[in-house]
């Protein structure tokens, strides 16, 4: 993105976002820390077609996002795009299975994704964060490193590239959050994109690249 500005219409107004120039790379693993309040959500919103920049450009995998309608970011969302969040949002009724399965069911088929092939994706996405044989367990059962990487299935059954995680290990204790890193790391691995927003400095550590945010200016931190 380039040039970047989110300006909320409130009374007074808000400038979350202050000219932001942001390159992700493909395969690379971003944290983005800063304090409350200082544009990281709405930095996320914006890169997973969330929200719209005010001002600016946003090109997702060369393509200009900004002049798109609504069905059409919804459509590039769906097919390139998974989020994460510090609470799990598991339906607590439903096995780890149906859990993964039915985050697709609301949304638009697209090839190669139809009804048919979705119970091999999520046992495949499943697989990828090493949980196939939790598969008929109901959340309660799990610890909350389990129920953070069922959530992280449940967004890579589509198969995103980019990965956008909201303080992902926000409400997990240090030996489940070592276990959800492990799986950053694999999936970085598969190339898989990972933008993270985090106040826990081991997690930030473990990215291959950080920028701070403050007042909704985005700063490059070196080491
Ligand atoms: P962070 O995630 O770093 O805590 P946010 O991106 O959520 O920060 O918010 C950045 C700023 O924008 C804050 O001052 C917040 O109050 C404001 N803000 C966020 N969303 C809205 C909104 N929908 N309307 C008005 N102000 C908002
Ligand atoms: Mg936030």
């Amino acid at each position: 993105m380039a040039g970047v500005e989110r300006t909320f219409d409130s009374e007074p107004p808000v400038r979350a976002l202050r000219e932001v120039d942001l390159t992700v790379r493909r395969g690379e693993h971003l944290s983005v820390v800063g304090p409350s309040g200082s544009g990281k959500s709405t930095l996320l919103n914006t890169l997973g077609l969330l929200d719209r920049p005010t001002v600016g450009s946003y090109r997702l995998d060369g393509i200009e996002t900004t002049g798109l309608s609504d069905l059409e970011r919804t459509a590039l969302r769906g097919s390139r795009i998974g989020f994460v969040f510090q609470a799990f949002h598991l339906l607590p009724y439903r096995t780890v299975d149906e859990n993964v399965t039915l985050a697709e069911a609301y949304r638009r088929p697209r090839p190669g994704h139809g009804r048919s092939t979705r119970r091999a994706r999520a046992r495949q996405a499943l697989e990828r964060v090493g949980l196939a044989h939790r598969s008929g367990f109901r959340p309660d059962r799990l610890s909350g490193g389990e129920r953070q990487r069922v959530a992280i299935a449940r967004a890579l059954i589509s198969d995103p590239a980019l990965l956008l995680c909201d303080e992902p290990t926000g409400n997990l204790d240090s030996e489940n959050t070592h276990s959800v890193l492990e799986l950053f790391d694999d999936l970085c691995a598969q190339g898989v994109t990972l933008v993270l927003i985090t106040h826990d400095e081991t997690v930030s550590r473990r990215a291959s690249r950080r920028v701070r945010i403050t007042d909704g200016c985005l700063t490059q931190e070196t080491r």
